[in-house]
């Protein structure tokens, strides 16, 4: 008989997600009279802006006749794609259109990067965290060591005294919502150089940076090309969720060590990875991408990331008058805040689906270091957020 990995065992269920949907079912179920709002959704919900539906539209009419029909593209993406992300995401750092790769998202990426590293490797895990890290981390059996991001360091967790070999950094942050200074990255950048160790950058919110010094890309810190691969997604910036399409950039000068200590340059070896299990993206899913590019599709998705900013500023100022000190909520559609009352993070969220029938996330879901905290997000409407704080304001004083 097959024998499981039992990495996999050990991971458990999906507790937090499945563990919210169990309580507000009760609720619902005991109190049908109230009109639920939902602030924990991690999920877009406007639509697609109109460049992207033409583009997909086009590209659908393509497939429709023999002669522009598109099968199995390259594997690494079209190179239409990868010249509009080199152009505009990384105008000016010198990366080149071979170290990106289009992909079906950044979950799948940052997920299945550790194929190209070792089991034995001890790998960083900031603490909250978005959990694909650490669960697929522990499904390869790999060590890990979770670095503590709180209010005391800023929710940017300090650069460890001990060496790590690989450490995942995620600015904007999911779900902290904290960003990074440069001079922080360039902090990082310099303890990778020096210890060998490779960054492995999630970049998912980007698109949301507003402030002139907050970096978008961690190539715009020297060094960064020798030491950290960078994930991207379309599915925050321009509401592709359901599309799916990502890209991961793998600069050719970032190596790392075989066995026996020659070194190994991870481009080569992603696209072998690649080719290997990935079939690439959609070609509609591509040249919907390709129109996030386009003069008219920059306008359009900047204005649906404006409003989810505008509502994430909303929620915001009513934590703060309230006398919470959130994080994020500016350059992030995530506001991370302590829970009122000296209450743990399942207590406050049985606390405000009972008082006022909105549903935050527990922090606690995140990590250790989140209990006690709770994350709210800005992809509800402008309208039921207005509601929910309306509900909340004077609860959470
Ligand atoms: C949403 C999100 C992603 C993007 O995932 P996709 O698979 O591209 O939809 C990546 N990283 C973080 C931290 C996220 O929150």
């Amino acid at each position: 008989m097959a024998k499981v990995n039992e990495n996999l065992l050990s991971l458990g269920g999906r507790y937090l997600f499945s563990e919210i949907a169990a309580r507000t079912g009760k609720f619902t179920a005991a109190h049908p009279e109230v009109r639920l709002i939902r602030m924990g959704i991690g999920d877009v919900t406007r639509p697609l802006v109109p460049s992207v539906i033409r583009a997909m539209h086009a590209a659908v009419e393509d497939c429709a006749s023999a002669e522009t029909f598109r099968g199995y593209g390259p594997e690494h993406g079209y190179d239409f794609l990868r010249e509009a992300i080199v152009r505009t995401d990384y105008a000016g750092t010198g990366i080149d259109i071979d170290e990106v790769f289009v992909s079906d998202g950044a979950k799948s990426d940052t997920g299945n990067f550790g194929d190209l590293l070792s089991r034995d490797n001890l790998i960083g895990i900031p603490d909250p965290v978005y959990p694909v890290y650490a669960d697929t981390g522990s499904i390869a059996g790999r060590p890990l060591r979770y670095i503590p991001c709180n209010e005391g360091n800023g929710f940017c967790g300090d650069i460890p005294s001990e060496r790590l070999d690989a450490v995942w950094l995620c600015y904007p942050n999911n779900p902290t919502g904290a960003v990074i200074s440069r001079e922080k990255l360039a902090r990082w950048v310099r303890y990778a150089l020096e210890n060998e160790c490779l960054i492995l950058y999630d970049s998912a919110y980007e698109a949301f940076i507003r402030d002139a010094d907050i970096p978008h890309s961690i190539y715009e810190i020297p060094g960064a090309k020798e030491c950290a691969v960078e994930f991207r997604s379309f599915s925050k910036t321009a509401g592709f969720t359901g599309v799916r399409c990502g890209y991961t950039v793998v600069p050719k000068d970032l190596k790392i060590r075989s066995a026996n200590g020659r070194k190994i340059s991870l481009n080569p070896l992603w696209e072998r990875r690649q080719s290997c299990k990935f079939n690439g993206a959609s070609y509609i899913s591509q040249r919907g991408a390709e129109a996030v590019y386009s003069p008219q599709g920059r306008l359009e998705i900047r204005e649906v990331i404006d409003a989810y900013l505008e509502t994430a500023s909303l929620i915001r100022r009513t934590f703060l008058e309230a006398g919470l000190t959130p994080c994020g909520g500016n350059n992030s559609p995530y506001i991370w805040a302590r829970c009122p009352h000296g209450m743990s993070s399942w207590e406050f969220f049985d606390f405000l689906l009972a008082r006022a029938g909105v549903v935050i996330t527990p922090g606690a879901g995140f990590g250790a270091e989140g209990e006690g905290w709770f994350r709210t997000t800005a992809f509800a409407s402008r309208e039921a957020t207005l509601e929910a704080m309306n509900r909340m304001k004077d609860i959470i004083k």
